[in-house]
């Protein structure tokens, strides 16, 4: 048989290297109209960055290794310019002779590709506009680079391609802007996931115009730059400019030879890629795929699926069936992207396309940590799952520094094998410190997806927030003040989860409770609580923190999304300090607060700053993504100052000068307008654990803020203080009965409700340790750290027999008399 393949890249490529493995004896010509074949398109934007620095590595197999190895007839430079179905045979053009002759087959594949789409605008064709499709088109850029030095560069299209080549150019040192017409770049992520990667291209100093698009190209001048004159009016200088709009199937060859179409122009075949010619079959980006969930024709042209194809075709001209032939056409859409550090990537539906195909769909946000947080450098990503009620998964998009397309892989492998969120849960996957949680991301999806499809929680989403609002919705903020005092939604009530059991006589049980917290997490926990309690409840999936990135970039409203909108530059690029740099003769204090979630970072910053000197500068470390942003917030309200925030791979490394609202200079300002106080006064009489931490939560956020706390511990809170092991000290019986009946330290304090035998406490213990958060006596070490002063009731210790030595370093003894003269110079004063 003799086998014709037009196009010796991913689709033709593949289907001659198969067949030949498959069949010995077949003829097999690849007929490449540019001077390469099986060159990595998908490297072309690096290779123009500089990453990839040989041409040559860009080349994956040469012509002679087709010809040696597998006896295959690389044709290049040589274009198929007709198909003569009739006769069975195509017309070639030998474009460096100038020359054409015909060619007969038994079997023809055609694998074109697609062309880059047109704008159809003035100036379009000018110098130094180009499209990057091949390596020739890479090399004519390369060339013009080097030619002629260019500053500016305009990118026109945010997909795949616009972005990887704005970071690429941008590496290459030039100044970018991206001008897209949709609303926001890599149409793939719902908008509010990519919310991230706009961040993380902002921040690298490249202009995003989001919403706009190109009217027309001009030029001065033979030497002058291009004007790209956009659509609402206003126009962009650049050297260069690269179109990246998007791409169009190549019909050409098919159509003129009467062959029967599919959507948007392909080439149309059946589920085994025949096309309305049973001897000619057509794979790759020139074909329609099947959408697996929607079972919908589209155009995915991405090189996994024309290499599967190309596979596939070989197999069926050597005579061999497939394992599935009426999957062999399914595409679900499995992809990634590299934005600098970040990954973007996603398999399967999202949810503008859900939506615009009227299917009744869920979802569930994450924001997992990429490994054990206790091990080095964990960082987080964001999740988001679709799917069904039946539990089948409609679709994954994750955005992350590590393990993002791990994750989004497994699901694509699990969606592949018609799995649902309860498979998800059971999904054994490997797993050590460096690489994963025992509970891996993928897990966590199937876990609440799971939860909302039971009913174990309601939830509600970010954008539904302002509704809410609108109707005077009750919602409870679940989070410490520390995070509270950085934003919360208006009107909400706040009580941290760990006081919630104290206080759930103080909610209403006549109407909705709109539970939140910062990622989930603690709502979730929060509204177990209470629907177990018999409150209507409902959680925000994605918490506070996925509707304060959506109130920030205007997607709340019905109408979001919608509006032209050009992204300022970030003033904090990843790469440098800001302005107000240190003198380099400097010390800077290292704080390393990798690891720790919200609100960790923050106190171990207040912690590091508050036992510094003003002018002491500090550099803190952290992962969590909000500190960035937290930590100006923090610094504002301290009287510290940011000097700089860099970013990379995820870690956010923040310098801050300490200022001048220090404990000593608060006294002095206190002194001169007394009315100015904020001193914390907390009155600590239960020994129950949650309310023990929940009571050094609070004191240690307020010292954080810079306020005077004082806590006295009375009767039973006085067993917080005490010290785990046994002291000898002389005691009367009674004091000794009731020295052995009351738990001696933090460790033995039992919790307000569910306490089960002690079970319930070992239980939020070991949340809290998953979800570093400190422990209780990590919090009292930061309290004394703190300087917060603690203060034992003498009256309560004589009544329950409790001595000096018993209780642990730093608690001062004192009377009511102490306690109150703190309590007038408070503006808070607590009861727990
Ligand atoms: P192509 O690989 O484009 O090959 C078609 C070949 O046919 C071309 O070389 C063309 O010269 C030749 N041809 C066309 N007509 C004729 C004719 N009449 N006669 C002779 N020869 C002809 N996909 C991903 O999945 N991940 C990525 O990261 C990714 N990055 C990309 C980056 C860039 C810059 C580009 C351009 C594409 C990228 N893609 C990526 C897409 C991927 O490369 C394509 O989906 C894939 O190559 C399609 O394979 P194909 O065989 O259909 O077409």
């Amino acid at each position: 048989m003799k086998v014709l393949i037009v196009g010796g890249v991913a689709g033709g490529a593949s289907t001659a290297a198969r067949l030949r493995r498959m069949s010995e004896k077949d003829e097999i010509i690849i007929f490449e109209k540019s001077g390469f074949i099986s060159y990595a398109n998908c490297g072309l934007p690096y290779y123009l960055g500089g990453t990839i620095t040989k041409r040559d590595k860009l080349v994956v197999t040469k012509p002679e290794l087709f010809r040696d190895r597998f006896n295959i007839d690389v044709r290049v430079r040589s274009e198929v310019i007709s198909i003569d179905r009739e006769n069975k045979r195509i017309q070639v053009k030998n474009l460096q002779e100038q020359a054409t002759y015909y060619e007969s087959y038994d079997k023809l594949v055609l694998s074109p590709g697609a062309m880059p789409r047109k704008l159809n605008v003035e100036g379009e064709d000018l110098e130094g506009i180009f499209n990057l499709r091949n390596l020739e088109d890479t090399i004519e850029i390369d060339d013009y680079i080097v030619d002629k030095d260019p500053a500016r560069a305009v990118v026109v299209g945010g997909g795949f391609i616009g972005v990887e080549m704005a970071e690429n150019l941008k590496d290459r040192g030039l100044q970018v802007s991206i001008v897209e017409f949709a609303p926001q770049v890599l149409s793939f992520l719902d908008s509010e996931i990519v919310i991230d990667v706009h961040k993380a291209i902002t921040d690298e100093g490249i202009g995003l115009n989001l919403g706009v698009g190109v009217a027309s190209f001009s030029r001065q001048a033979d030497f002058s730059p291009i004007d790209v004159h956009l659509t609402d009016g206003r126009s962009i200088e650049a050297e260069i400019v690269i179109v990246a709009a998007g791409v169009v199937p190549d019909n050409r060859l098919a159509d003129a030879c009467g062959l029967e179409s599919g959507i948007g122009n392909s080439i149309g075949v059946d589920d085994v890629f025949t096309t309305s010619d049973p001897n000619i079959f057509a794979v790759g980006d020139a074909i329609s795929v099947k959408q697996m969930q929607s079972e919908t024709e589209v155009l995915v042209p991405l090189a996994g699926p024309a290499n599967r194809q190309g596979r596939q075709v070989a197999t069926l001209l050597s005579g061999n069936t497939l394992i599935n032939e009426s999957s062999a056409r399914i595409v679900q859409g499995s992809s990634v992207v590299k934005v600098f550090d970040l990954t973007a990537a996603s398999t399967g539906l999202n949810e503008r396309q859900l939506k615009k195909m009227g299917t009744k769909y869920l979802k569930t946000y994450i924001f997992p940590a990429s490994h054990a947080t206790y091990y080095p450098n964990a960082t987080n990503m964001t999740m988001k799952m679709l799917f069904g009620e039946d539990g089948r998964i409609f679709g994954v998009q994750a955005v992350g520094y590590d393990g993002v397309e791990k994750r989004v892989d497994v699901a694509a492998t699990a969606m592949r094998l018609g799995a649902t969120v309860y498979d998800l849960q059971n999904l054994e996957l490997c797993y050590a410190p460096p690489y994963s949680s025992a509970k891996d991301p993928v897990n966590m999806l199937g876990f609440t997806a799971a939860n909302i499809l039971k009913g174990d929680v309601k939830v509600f989403y970010p954008e539904e927030v302002d509704a809410l609002i609108e109707n005077g919705a009750y919602f409870l903020d679940t989070r410490t003040t520390i995070e509270t005092d950085l934003g919360m939604i208006d009107g909400a009530t706040c009580i941290p989860v760990d006081e919630l059991r104290g206080a759930i006589d103080r909610l209403p049980k006549d109407r909705p409770i709109y539970v939140y917290c910062q990622v989930g997490l603690r709502g979730y926990i929060a509204s177990r609580m209470l629907s177990q309690n018999g409150f209507d409840v409902y959680n925000l999936s994605g918490g506070y923190r996925l509707y304060n990135n959506m109130l920030t970039a205007g997607l709340t409203s019905m109408n979001s999304g919608e509006t032209i909108r050009e992204l300022p530059i970030s003033n904090t690029t990843s790469s440098e300090v800001q302005s107000e740099a240190t003198d380099s003769a400097e010390t800077v204090t290292q704080v390393d607060a990798t690891g720790l979630s919200c609100p960790g970072p923050i106190m171990k910053t207040a912690g590091a700053i508050n036992a510094g000197s003003v002018g002491d500068v500090f550099e803190i470390s952290s992962t969590d993504p909000a500190f960035g942003t937290d930590v100006y917030a923090w610094a504002g309200r301290t009287g510290n100052t940011v000097l700089g925030v860099t970013k990379e791979k995820g870690i956010i490394c923040v310098k801050i000068k300490k200022g001048t609202h220090d404990a000593a200079e608060n006294e002095t300002l206190k002194a001169a307008n007394p009315t100015e106080d904020h001193d914390k006064t907390i009155v600590v009489f239960s020994g129950d654990l949650d309310k023990a931490i929940a009571s050094f939560i609070i004191a240690n956020g307020a010292a954080a803020m810079g306020r005077k706390v004082t806590m006295f511990f009375t009767f039973w809170g006085l067993n917080v203080l005490r010290r785990p092991e046994k002291v000898s000290v002389a005691k009367s019986f009674i004091e000794k009965m009731f020295g052995r009946m009351m738990p001696r330290g933090t460790k033995k304090l039992g919790i307000s409700k569910m306490n089960m035998a002690g079970m319930g406490s070992i239980m939020i213990r070991s949340v809290m340790k998953k979800k570093n958060i400190q422990s209780l006596e990590q919090l009292i070490d930061m309290a004394r750290q703190s300087n917060i002063r603690l203060l034992a009731c003498q009256m309560s210790m004589d009544v329950m027999g409790i001595k000096q030595e018993e209780l642990i370093d730093g608690v001062e003894l004192a009377g009511v008399a102490t306690y109150l003269a703190e309590a007038e110079t408070s503006d808070t004063n607590l009861f727990i």
